[in-house]
């Protein structure tokens, strides 16, 4: 109501803001996808760089028996 007889006012961006602002603005608004890869020992697609967790492998060792031998 007070917006309406101009006693309150809104605070107005002085300036457009340019296309490259905008952008680097949004620049951490999105999500990149997952780099997905297939396993190269149960086939089943995995994210790269990170222990298959269907089948425990990586780079050709199951990892996840070896922490247990050493462990143990
Ligand atoms: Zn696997």
């Amino acid at each position: 109501m007070l917006f309406i007889f101009g006693l309150l006012k809104m605070a107005v961006p002085k300036k457009k803001t340019s296309k490259s602002k905008r952008d680097m603005r949004r620049s951490h608004d999105f999500n990149t996808p997952v780099n997905a890869i297939v396993c190269g020992n149960c086939g089943k697609p995995i994210v790269s760089h990170n222990v298959c967790k269907f089948c425990n492998f990586y780079n050709g060792r199951n990892i996840r028996a070896a922490e247990t031998v050493g462990k143990v």
